[in-house]
C-alpha cells in the first residue's frame, strides 16, 4: 500500500490487499489446519525458520489482517490479536516477566487489570506495585526494583477517565531499563498514538470502540520495535537468550526488532491459546473500517453532555477532560488535540437511592456491563464492575462511591440530553 496514507483511509483500507480475482471484502477463513506440499515445507514452520499458516491457534490469515491493519493504525511493526483484552494485557506483561519477577502499573485501570495484576499474577509469583500516575516522577521511581520489568498505565483510565502523561512515563521506564506498556483501548489510535510519545508496546481491549457495535470480545498487542532488549540482556533472558523449545533459537537475534511479537505468538499463543477467532476478526474489522467516523461523533457528544451535565444543578461533578476545569484539560490537549473519547464519570445530588432512581429512569441510555460502542449506556461501577474492590481500592482505583460511568454513544445528542434531563428531573 502506498505510505502516508491518513489515518481514514487506513481504518477503511489496510490490512487487507487482495490481489486479482480474490475477494473485495476480508475473507473470514473458517480453517483450523492449512495444507503444505511436503513434510520439508511443514518442519520448516515449526522451527521458526519459514513463515506461514499452519494451525490457527497460532495464525490465521483473518485475524492477521485485521493485526496488521490496528499495528498500522498504531505506527507500529506487528501486533497479536488475542480473545480478549485481558489475555492482551496478561500476554504483553507474562511475555517478558516470569515468577520472581516484578512490575510497575499505576493504580488507575482498568477494574479487570487490576484484579488480574494484584491477584492473578501474584499467584504466577510475578509482583505488582501499584503507583498514583499524578505523582512526581521522583516518587514513581521509588517502586523500580533491580527485578523489575515493565511500566503499565492506560492512556485514558477506566472508568475514571484521567490522562496519563505519556511522555513523563516513558522517561520513567527508560531511566530504569524498560519497557513502557500503555493500553490504549478509551483513546483509541484516532485519538492517540502513544508510539509517538515514547511507550514501546500497546495493548487494547478491542471489544470497545475498535468494534464499536458489541459483538465481538477481542484484544491487541502491538509491538513498535523500538524497545533494545539487547542493551538490557540479562534482565530479558527470554528473548536475549536460546529458547529450548525451538531448538536454541535466539528471538533477538534471529527477529530483530520483532522479537517481543514473535515470542509472544511462538511461546504464549502455542501454550496458553487465547487467540482471536477468525470470525470475531472479520467483525472487528468491520468495526475498524468506521472507527475514524464513529469516535469524532463520541467525542462530539461527549463534550456537549460533559458541558450539559456541568451546567446541571442536581449534578454533584462531571470528570471530563475536555471541559477547562478538568484536572488532565492540559494533558488532554497535548495528548488528545483531536477529542479524548465518549466515556465520562459524574454524580449525582443526593443518596445513592436517588443516583438508583436516576440510572432506572434513563430510557435511551441503558444499564449494561459495557461501555464505548454505538449505543449510549451507564454503569455504576461500585456496584457493578468494580464491587469486588474495598473502599480503600475504589479510592486508589480512582472510582468514587458515588461515580457514574457515562459511555455517550453515536445517537442524535438531543435525544440523548432529553433522556438525562427527564431522569434528572425525578431526582
Ligand atoms: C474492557 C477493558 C479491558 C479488558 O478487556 P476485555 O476485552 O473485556 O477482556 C482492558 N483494559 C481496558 C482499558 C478496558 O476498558
Amino acid at each position: 500500500m502506498a505510505k502516508d496514507l491518513k489515518m481514514g483511509t487506513l481504518c477503511v483500507q489496510a490490512g487487507w490487499s487482495p490481489k486479482k480475482g480474490e475477494p473485495r471484502a476480508l475473507p473470514i477463513y473458517q480453517s483450523t489446519t492449512f495444507k503444505y506440499e511436503t513434510s520439508e515445507q511443514m518442519a520448516r514452520l515449526f522451527d521458526l525458520e519459514d513463515s506461514g499458516y499452519f494451525y490457527s491457534r497460532l495464525q490465521n490469515p483473518t485475524v492477521d489482517a485485521v493485526g496488521a491493519k490496528i499495528a498500522t493504525l498504531e505506527g507500529g511493526i506487528a501486533a497479536v490479536m488475542t480473545a480478549s483484552g485481558q489475555a492482551a494485557n496478561f500476554y504483553a506483561i507474562f511475555n517478558i516477566c516470569q515468577s520472581g519477577d516484578h512490575f510497575v502499573s499505576t493504580t488507575t485501570i482498568y477494574g479487570g487489570t487490576y484484579n488480574l495484576f494484584s491477584v492473578t499474577m501474584k499467584k504466577l509469583g510475578i509482583e505488582v506495585t501499584f503507583v498514583d500516575a499524578d505523582a512526581p516522577a521522583e516518587e514513581i521511581e521509588k517502586a523500580f526494583r533491580p527485578n523489575t520489568k515493565a511500566l503499565f498505565g492506560e492512556t485514558i483510565s477506566n472508568p475514571s477517565v484521567n490522562v496519563l502523561d505519556i511522555e513523563k512515563f516513558a522517561a520513567i521506564a527508560h531511566k530504569h531499563g524498560v519497557p513502557l506498556i500503555i493500553d490504549n483501548t478509551f483513546a483509541t489510535p484516532m485519538n492517540c498514538r502513544p508510539f509517538e510519545w515514547g511507550a514501546d508496546i500497546v495493548t487494547h481491549s478491542t471489544t470497545k470502540y475498535m468494534d464499536g457495535h458489541a459483538v465481538a470480545v477481542g484484544g491487541a498487542v502491538v509491538d513498535s520495535g523500538n524497545f533494545d532488549w539487547e542493551a538490557y540482556h540479562d534482565k530479558f533472558k527470554g528473548l536475549t537468550e536460546p529458547d529450548d523449545s525451538y531448538h536454541g533459537l535466539t528471538y533477538t537475534k534471529a527477529f530483530g526488532k520483532a522479537a517481543y511479537i514473535t515470542k509472544m505468538v511462538a511461546q504464549l499463543m502455542r501454550d496458553l491459546g487465547s487467540m482471536m477467532a477468525p470470525e470475531n476478526a472479520f467483525l472487528l474489522n468491520l468495526g475498524l473500517e468506521t472507527l475514524h467516523l464513529r469516535m469524532k461523533r463520541h467525542c462530539d457528544n461527549a463534550q456537549k453532555i460533559a458541558e450539559y451535565l456541568q451546567n446541571h444543578p442536581k449534578v454533584a461533578w462531571v470528570n471530563y477532560c475536555g471541559l477547562p476545569d478538568s484536572k488532565y484539560y492540559d494533558l488532554a490537549n497535548k495528548y488528545l488535540p483531536n477529542g479524548a473519547c465518549g466515556v465520562m464519570a459524574f454524580g449525582v445530588k443526593g443518596t445513592k437511592e436517588d443516583a438508583i432512581r436516576f440510572m432506572d429512569s434513563l430510557e435511551l441510555i441503558s444499564i449494561v456491563t459495557h461501555v464505548a460502542d454505538a449505543r449510549s449506556c451507564i454503569l455504576h461501577p461500585a456496584s457493578h464492575t468494580h464491587r469486588q474492590l474495598s473502599n480503600e481500592q475504589l479510592i486508589e482505583a480512582g472510582v468514587a462511591p458515588d461515580l457514574m460511568r457515562l459511555s455517550v454513544g453515536i445517537e442524535d445528542v438531543e435525544d440523548l440530553i432529553a433522556d438525562l434531563e427527564q431522569a434528572l428531573q425525578l431526582i
